[in-house]
């Protein structure tokens, strides 16, 4: 069964912070706010008290609470390696055992949890996209055309797809007998936003005669939950996943999503022993083309004339296990690519999960920053490897009114393979 850690599973972890500080200068959410509330050793500092029994569950301790992207990026300049992302996610699941989940969370646990309700409003959305939304004129994305709850009116969203990814391809692709099997875990970005890019996946796998399991049946792995604390739908989740996983033989589970990556990997690993087996299979699809000979096979192919100038974003989710270099060499090795490195690539964009529907505007404050850096690069396009970057890339940089188009780095993959 799958089980998360209470909070008072922490108290030793949280018992590591020292106060002093060292994460301050690289929390996004103290960087836009100016909040000791806001910077992991005050998160922290709250949830000790809460175990203690010294504080209320009062409006300011939520909204703190609230407060945090689970980015990660404390952790990486932490002398003692503390997980803050991982006390205030469980401080989160605290709350909600306490008070119960808020509206949000609870909507967002429903729908996550019941598949074939979140695919009939996906694909009601695809299909009645041009009622429901407005194309921005010049820019890339579109706009809700009436209010609706919790999404501001100003968002840029991309499309929706009438045809989801998993119902446009054969669940299994034979490759070359020599080559590893590998099961595509699309998480619900690519296969409800992003569906290109899971084409743009195969075409790559085919090219170098991987034979891929795409299986049907696997759900969203979870970490929208993480974030909204609703922690039934992630174990009940990552229970139906494991069942999926258990079901088929391959060599790897590949993603092509930061945060799918990290929830089948971080967060399952802690849901009980019996996710152990699957946590070294899992590998980010640009590591695994990396280390399967396809950086090579690209660099082979003619330099173009007329190249694009292309930038790189780190998705937190990928930064934190140390996914850097890959994505890179991929994109420095494209034909059609002139590779430009930005400043603070790896900052976080502000999406957050749920962060960025609690704080739409710190989390554009924080993406004023990044679209800033895109602009400064002077590339025309903004490459990444996580739909939820994506989407919160282009938003940023449409409120800063610039031009540049954000993209999996898997479409300019594809745009350089034979069919
Ligand atoms: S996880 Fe990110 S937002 Fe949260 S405290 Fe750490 S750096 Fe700040
Ligand atoms: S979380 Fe780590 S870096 Fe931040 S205050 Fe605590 S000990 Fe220092």
């Amino acid at each position: 069964m799958a089980k998360f850690k209470t909070l008072a599973d922490f108290q030793d972890e949280i018992d590591q912070c020292v106060k002093c500080g060292g994460c301050r200068a690289h929390c996004p959410a103290f960087g836009a706010e100016k909040h000791e509330g806001r910077v992991a050793r005050g998160k922290i500092a709250l949830a000790d008290s809460l175990l203690k029994g010294e504080v209320d569950l009062e409006e300011k301790f939520l909204l703190d609470m609230s407060q945090c992207l689970l980015c990660g990026s404390c952790y990486s300049q932490c002398p003692n390696k503390v997980h803050t992302e991982d006390i205030v996610a469980a401080t989160r699941r605290e709350i909600a055992n306490r008070k119960g989940l808020s509206t949000f969370g609870a909507g967002v646990g429903t729908i996550l949890k019941h598949s074939k309700v979140m695919n009939l409003l996906a694909k009601g959305g695809g299909a009645f996209s041009k009622l429901l939304f407005k194309q921005i004129p010049e820019q890339s994305g579109l706009r809700l055309r009436f209010p609706a709850p919790f999404i501001s009116s100003d968002r840029t969203l991309p499309p929706l797809t009438a045809k989801p990814f998993r119902e446009r391809c054969a669940e299994t692709i034979t490759g070359n007998a020599d080559m590893p099997t590998v099961l595509f875990f699309t998480g619900c970005g690519i296969n409800f936003m992003y569906p290109e890019a899971g084409e743009a996946l195969l075409k790559a796998l085919k090219f170098i005669g991987v034979n891929v399991i795409v299986p049907k049946n696997q759900v969203c792995c979870g970490l929208p939950a993480v974030s909204a604390g609703a922690a039934k739908t992630v174990e009940s989740l990552a229970e139906e996943n494991l069942a999926v996983f258990q079901q088929y033989e391959y060599d790897y589970i590949v993603t092509a999503c930061a945060s799918c990556h990290s929830g089948i990997t971080q967060i399952y690993s802690g849901l009980g022993e019996e996710f152990a087996g699957y946590q070294d299979k899992v590998r980010d699809i640009f590591v695994f083309l990396v280390e399967h000979g396809f950086t090579e096979k690209l660099a082979a192919l003619p330099k173009m004339k007329n190249q694009v100038q292309v930038t790189y974003h780190d998705p937190c989710h990928l930064r934190n296990h140390g996914i850097t270099k890959e994505p890179r060499a991929i994109l420095q090795a494209l034909p059609q690519v002139e590779y430009i490195e930005m400043e603070d690539a790896g900052t976080c964009c502000g999406l957050g999960g749920t962060y960025s529907v609690y704080h739409y505007d710190t989390s554009k404050k924080i993406g004023a920053k990044k679209a800033g850096h895109i602009a400064d690069s002077g590339a025309k396009l903004v490459a990444t490897d996580c739909p939820g970057c994506i989407m919160q890339l282009q938003d940023s940089i449409n409120h800063a009114g610039e031009k540049q188009r954000a993209v999996h780095i898997l479409e300019l993959v594809a745009d350089v393979l034979p069919e």
